[in-house]
């Protein structure tokens, strides 16, 4: 079994060099970036074990000592995939994963000292990729992190979506209204920016939704493209009992599209599927 520590004469260089958040690799295009990991592990020696073996194979490395941190640092800087441990001082891993779910669809392996079935199980079934226990083999484990990254390369990271004007962030729960007029024209360097002739400048704004209005909304942005019934988004939001209510959807289906359209009597991306359901039209 190899030691999951650096070989120190090794990975001192690699360290040193690297001491910043995040090593930079040259500039390239965007689409052969290297994949960018966070790890979430509060046992300082294992985090540094683990940075030194993903940068030194070229891997751009964020670090987060507690799980609230990790869903921070995944909404600022989405990664390709996470190495995450379970026992973290604030939420349990489980919990962090569950709430990566709603909007990544970043592979998540787990590391944990826990071996019990139920943990292992729990961690799945909340949507990890993979479960490796400690201590681990870190050649075994970089293998498996090459093999989560493969299976990731098509799954997009979901924590942003944009409605017109209008940009969202599921994990902030923050709307924002970006100035208008659309489009507007690059002003040449040194020039202010001016509106389009006859169509006035609004700044940005933030909009305000109700707890209703943000579950429905993170519903349908999560499944984005893709039809959802009016039973699931009834079952889902106001629970079982109220599959026959949709004049509950009618009314704040109008509510979200007068605060997120730019023209909502004619909808362009909160569409209705007469008698099915509601649709996000990306
Ligand atoms: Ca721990």
């Amino acid at each position: 079994m190899r030691s999951t520590r650096p070989d120190p004469g090794a990975g001192k260089g690699q360290f040193t060099r690297a001491r910043g958040r995040t090593v930079s690799p040259p500039a390239r295009p965007a689409a052969a970036r290297n994949p960018r990991i966070l790890i979430v592990e509060d046992e300082p020696a294992l985090l540094r074990a683990l940075q030194i073996n993903l940068r030194a194979r070229g891997y751009e490395v964020a670090a987060a000592p507690t799980g609230r941190e990790a869903l921070a640092e995944a909404t600022r800087q989405p990664p390709d995939a996470i190495l995450l441990d379970l026992g973290l001082p604030d939420l349990d891993g489980a919990e962090v994963i569950r709430e990566l779910r709603g909007w990544s669809a970043a592979p998540v392996i787990v590391i944990s000292g826990r071996a019990g079935s139920g943990d292992k199980m729990g961690a799945l079934d909340a949507g990890a990729d993979d479960y490796v226990i400690k201590p681990f083999n870190m050649a075994e484990l970089l293998a498996r992190l090459r093999a989560a990254l493969r299976h990731g390369d098509h799954a997009p990271d979901r924590a942003r979506f944009s409605i017109g004007r209008c940009e969202i962030d599921l994990t902030s729960h923050t709307i924002t209204r970006n100035a208008g007029p659309l489009p507007a024209a690059r002003p040449a360097a040194g020039q202010p920016a001016t509106p389009a002739a006859g169509q006035p400048a609004t700044p940005s704004e933030t909009v305000h939704l109700t707890p209703t209005e943000w579950r429905l909304l993170e519903i349908l942005l999560t499944s984005a493209g893709q039809l959802v019934s009016s039973d699931r988004l009834l079952t889902e939001v106001w629970g079982h009992g109220f599959e026959r209510s949709t004049h509950y959807l009618r009314f704040h289906m109008a509510r979200l599209r007068r605060k997120l359209e730019d023209d909502p009597p004619r909808p362009r991306y909160l569409l209705t599927e007469p008698g099915m359901g509601y649709r996000y039209q990306p």
